[in-house]
């Protein structure tokens, strides 16, 4: 599932099933592929049933003309790949706003709408530290809860309703809102299937109208388990920030508290942080991201890049003669200078004769024939040294080679919008200000 294939390290005794199997042995199990569902690609096609393999493992075609890697499941690559019922939020930008947000494993994080789920896979691994499923729960009632329970609720009306099973202090925990009925309950079963059910409550509901808190046996008071950060990703956020508050039990009551809104247009940013700032929210601060990947190339004195097939083969080295095939081409380029030379020589000698003995004007020739035949020694054995030094087991790195040529991507691929960050700090009451100074002596 998503979580052990981010966070959990093979085993020795588990290595056996993470190990790639021979590519010999994969294709054997390969059915036809006729009549079931294929992966079709420019290398080849590839029946689902001949992916059920151990992560890692190469798949040959179903014509055994290409191959493919199975790999284990990330955000990163359901942002990807996942069935689009809105927009999304990339990969980019979530990896900004949980870092800005502080989500960490452990963190409590307020997510609305949850619309495809994109940003909710990418929290479900941030928050998550290990600590869920499989073992039973006391809850704030003393009673336990079976392993593996759902955490999901159905609740529309703002009272909350029972579901959410399996809580404890130190739990990470994505609580998300969506007021979209077939995207809560599509998002449900795609969380089940990823294994990250116990991780994330879906609750359906229009939090603009009904707000986030959830009743109390549903949250395990008793700590820090109220959000530490919220995400909005709503079109009128300012209608949903008013129900954010430590006092409906939706916020932490120990810790500052950060949220993120998601608004793809400038006016409704503003209207945002108008809305945050009578809040009592503070550190307001608009970001945009604009990711943009940097091709780097090396290219040959023929324009064209260095390596490219090399690369296209997912090897960042190219294949060099070894010190002894480059020497013996440079002897054997010595060789034939020295016969040109010699030929040369040969032919000026005889027109030289046919001068003294004919009178005939010759043109001297010298000057074509390179007279420094000795020092080519000298240039072998340069050669061979540079060559040592570049190729060591007769390949050659690519970063060493050519001029360096740097290109942008035509276009950005994330979906852009303005991010509004801000702050909610810890109230500092007036009991506060005296345990403050008594521990301080501050100077008069
Ligand atoms: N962040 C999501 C992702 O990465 O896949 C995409 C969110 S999508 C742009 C916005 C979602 O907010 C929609 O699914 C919509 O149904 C939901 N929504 C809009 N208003 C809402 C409200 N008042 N309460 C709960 N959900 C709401």
């Amino acid at each position: 599932d998503f979580l052990t294939s981010v966070l959990v390290q093979p085993t020795p005794s588990s290595s056996s099933t993470s190990t790639p199997e021979p590519v010999a042995n994969l294709k054997r199990k390969q059915p036809s592929g006729e009549g079931s569902t294929s992966l079709n690609t420019r290398f080849g096609s590839f029946p689902h049933t001949s992916l059920l393999v151990p992560a890692g493992s190469q798949v040959r075609s179903a014509s055994g003309a290409g191959f493919i890697h199975i790999l284990r499941p990330t955000p990163e690559l359901w942002t990807l790949s996942l069935p689009h019922r809105t927009q999304v939020v990339y990969t980019p930008d979530s990896s900004y706003i949980l870092h800005r947000l502080r989500v960490r494993p452990g963190s409590r994080i307020i997510e609305a709408g949850a619309g495809s789920g994109s940003f909710t896979h990418a929290s479900a691994r941030a928050v998550y530290n290990g600590i869920h499923e499989k073992k039973s729960t006391i809850q704030t009632d003393g009673t336990t809860t079976k392993e593996g329970e759902e955490a999901t609720t159905t609740d529309n009306s703002g009272s909350g309703s029972g579901g959410i099973t399996g809580l404890t202090d130190s739990q990470g925990r994505v609580l998300s809102f969506e007021f979209h009925t077939d995207r809560a309950s599509i998002l449900r079963l795609e969380l089940r299937q990823h294994g990250l059910h116990q991780i994330v409550t879906v609750t359906h509901r229009d939090v603009c109208a009904s707000g986030f808190s959830l009743p109390d046996p549903e949250l395990d008071i008793g700590g820090n388990t109220y959000a530490t950060a919220v995400f909005l990703d709503l079109p009128a956020p300012w209608l949903a920030i008013p129900h954010l508050t430590r006092e409906n039990g939706s916020l932490s009551q120990t810790k500052a508290v950060r949220i993120c809104c998601f608004s793809p247009c400038l006016e409704q940013a503003l209207r945002t942080i108008a809305v945050l700032r009578e809040q009592g929210w503070t550190e307001e601060d608009l970001v945009e991201v604009a990711h943009k990947r940097l091709e780097v190339r090396r290219m040959g004195p023929n324009g064209r890049e260095i390596g490219a097939k090399a690369r296209s083969q997912g090897d960042d080295e190219i294949k060099i003669a070894s010190v002894e095939d480059s020497v013996s081409k440079l002897k054997k380029q010595l060789w034939h200078r020295k016969t040109k030379q010699a030929r040369q020589r040969e032919r000026l000698a005889k027109r030289r004769k046919l001068d003294e003995d004919g009178n005939e004007e010759v043109q001297d020739n010298d000057s074509d024939i390179d007279m420094d035949a000795d020092d080519d020694d000298d240039e072998v054995e340069e050669a061979t040294e540079a060559a040592e030094e570049d190729s060591g087991n007769g390949r050659l790195h690519l970063f060493k080679q050519g001029r360096v040529q740097v290109r942008t991507e035509p276009e950005l691929k994330t979906h852009t919008s303005y991010l509004v960050f801000a702050v909610l700090p810890l109230p500092w009451t007036e009991e506060d200000e005296i345990a403050a100074k008594s521990k301080y002596t501050l100077p008069p």
